[in-house]
């Protein structure tokens, strides 16, 4: 069987690494805000190239911390309209909820997956405030041009990066702009370590990345009871903070990571030469880092035929995602709005095996499979 994700060869690599990392824990016994936090609060702001980062309980608490700093700051208010991809993950939309702002859905392109720019103008009422962009699958949103909105209207920007650890937006040959990577392309990014992430740690976590010192510090003081001193409470917090031991093994598992990107679109690569079939669709990318491959996602008409021929085959596969937001039960009130592109890309989607641990010839496996397929 091909895993679609085989998580457990992936940490593996790191066991000895990791027991290390425990007992210098366990000698160290300070488990919460350590150490180990603040390196990796370091190391994952030097990686990104911003100035600040935050470790937070997960991806989920990441945005929503962002959002709760920006309404201490007056930036943002309750009931302010929030600009977010129909077909993102339900966190970033339950985020923006989470914080009592309006998620308002734009339409992705259908060949990136990524919110189509063009149609944001059309949603900014006088209520936007944001836009929260997603990277998803692990490729960048067109930055470029939404922070051109953003700027002209006068609206935050926010990254959901939690698929795209790593990404990076290289600006043309001719323009002096320097290369950023994945938060550090708007005003504050959430990142995700939940263990299938491209950064994965062996339990929950998150990190705020910005360049914004004020923002910073109050989503440091949020994330810990809205308190800096102990006992001494100057915001409405929450309990999110970044485990220590996750930290450590984070710190760990950091140094890896472009390796283990490179793997993924070395994979990617295959894919998209190989796969030869009328009737799927391959993703679109320029081929340049600005795709780091957390999943790589087909289309096909018989989706669900795809899969279950793989999975007679031997391949695991999964669908990210099969529903849209406006479409669960837990939105009852926007079911009947309509975003076709959306649906058809839930209805089409299908993500391949893909990891850093994948054999050549299990790529070559699914290959053959996928262009046998009729
Ligand atoms: C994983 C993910 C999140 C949430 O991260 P958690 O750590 O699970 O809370 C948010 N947005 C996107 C796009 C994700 O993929």
């Amino acid at each position: 069987m091909i895993k679609f994700l085989d998580l457990k060869k992936i940490n593996e690599q790191y066991e000895t690494a990791f027991q290390t990392k425990l007992k210098s824990v366990l000698e160290n016994s300070w488990y919460i805000l350590g150490k180990e936090v603040t390196a990796f609060e370091n190391n994952f702001a030097f990686y990104c190239g911003t100035k600040h980062c935050v470790g937070v309980g997960n991806g989920f608490d990441a945005l929503v911390l962002i959002f709760k700093a920006y309404i201490q700051l007056g930036k943002l208010q309750k009931g302010d309209e929030v600009i977010v991809p129909a077909n993102t993950y339900i966190a970033s939309i339950l985020a923006i909820l989470e914080a009592d702002l309006i998620p308002v859905q734009v339409e992705p392109k259908l060949e990136t997956y990524n919110i189509n720019p063009n149609l944001i103008l059309e949603k900014i009422t006088s209520k936007t405030r944001a836009i929260l962009v997603v990277h998803l699958y692990g490729q960048l949103a067109e930055m470029d041009e939404i922070n051109v909105i953003a700027h002209q209207n006068n609206l935050l920007v926010i990254e959901d990066a939690a698929q795209a650890h790593g990404a990076i937006l290289v600006e043309s040959q001719k323009s002096k702009v320097e290369s950023k990577k994945s938060g550090n392309l708007s005003n504050a990014a959430a990142f995700s370590f939940y263990p299938g992430k491209n950064l994965g740690a062996l339990g929950d976590g998150g990190a705020v990345t910005t360049n914004d010192g004020e923002l910073a510090k109050i989503i440091q003081s949020l994330r810990n009871y809205g308190s800096e001193t102990k006992y001494q409470n100057e915001y409405i917090g929450v309990n999110s903070r970044l485990d220590e031991l996750q930290a450590a093994f984070l710190n760990q598992k950091l140094p890896s990571l472009d390796a283990e990107n490179d793997k993924r679109r070395t994979i990617a690569k295959r894919y998209l030469a190989e796969i030869k079939n009328d009737k799927i669709q391959l993703p679109v990318w320029d081929y340049s880092q600005n795709h780091v491959f957390h999943l790589f996602v087909i289309r096909t008409e018989n989706r669900d035929e795809l899969q279950q021929y793989l999975l007679e085959n031997g391949i695991q596969t999964m669908i990210h995602y099969p529903i849209p937001s406006h479409k669960q039960k837990a939105f009852s009130n926007w079911n009947n709005l309509s975003f076709p592109i959306t649906e058809r890309i839930h209805n089409e989607v299908l993500s391949l095996p893909m990891s850093p641990v994948m054999t050549g010839d299990e790529v070559s496996f699914v290959i053959e499979k996928m262009n046998l397929w009729i």
